[in-house]
């Protein structure tokens, strides 16, 4: 048996048996756990409220040889998305927690068990990061969703259309979700179409921070083309839709 530390996000908890939960976390350096936190539901000095999805901290845990699940002693929390929502109004801060529940959804569907990703975590934790400190949540979350899908090596290509080789996709573009590409609107016959404002997000995405990101401006119709295009990609990726991803659509402020 050997013992860790290291800095972690906690992607998804639930109940196990009276008092003890199961911990799903991403570890910096060595990848996606499960572990069994004892007496979590009643400990406040060892778990101090942070085993909400997103929260990051530095977990200690140990590892068994020939066991699958780790036991999880205890969480310094650092940043939590409950805690960074309970200042704000009721359905900002529904929509700062759906939101971080998506996030962490996501993660746990992406990260591989037991090997270190690092370009993942970090984009997990500077995206939370950003969410917690009050960062434009739609705007992050495409961030989000584009950078998954690109680490992964599955995202469009955003230059010229490969269907005609020719046109760039500058003004705007067509998703052909079958062949997972975008195309220019000439070649395009009909599927979720992107604006000139929506490729521009995509493109400054790819240079820029989620601090970049979440203290601009982008425009609200640019961003919901891109939800309805990154929605369809990830449910091809993942072969099913995810549930935190309808209950934060429930939530959005601005229907
Ligand atoms: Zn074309």
């Amino acid at each position: 048996m050997q013992t860790y530390s290291s800095d972690a996000l906690v992607l998804r908890t639930y109940r196990y048996g009276e008092a003890d939960q199961i911990v799903v976390f991403l570890t910096e350096d060595r990848g996606k756990k499960r572990g069994v936190a004892k007496n979590a539901t009643k400990s406040r000095r060892r778990f101090g409220g942070g085993l909400e999805s997103l929260s990051r901290g530095q977990a200690a845990y140990v590892e068994h040889e020939m066991r699958e699940l780790v036991r999880l002693d205890r969480i310094e929390t650092r940043l939590s998305p409950f805690r960074a929502a309970s200042g704000r109004g009721t359905d900002e801060a529904a929509h700062v927690l759906g939101h971080a529940a998506y996030f962490a959804e996501l993660l746990d569907e992406w990260a591989p068990d037991n090997a270190a990703n690092d370009r993942l975590f970090r984009l997990g934790a500077a995206v939370g990061e950003q969410l917690c400190g009050g960062g434009a949540v739609g705007a992050l979350a495409r961030y989000f969703e584009y950078w998954l899908l690109r680490l992964e090596g599955v995202y469009p290509a955003l230059d010229a259309c490969p269907r005609c080789g020719q046109r760039v996709l500058d003004a705007g573009a067509v998703l052909v979700l079958a062949e997972r590409t975008y195309v220019c609107t000439e070649c395009a016959h009909g599927g979720p179409v992107l604006s000139a404002a929506a490729m521009k997000f995509l493109r400054e995405a790819g240079c820029r921070t989620p601090a970049e990101i979440g203290a601009a401006v982008t425009d609200p119709q640019a961003l919901l083309e891109l939800e309805r295009v990154h929605d369809r990609l990830i449910a091809m990726h993942l072969e099913k839709e995810l549930r935190s991803a309808r209950v934060v659509r429930e939530l959005r402020p601005e229907l």
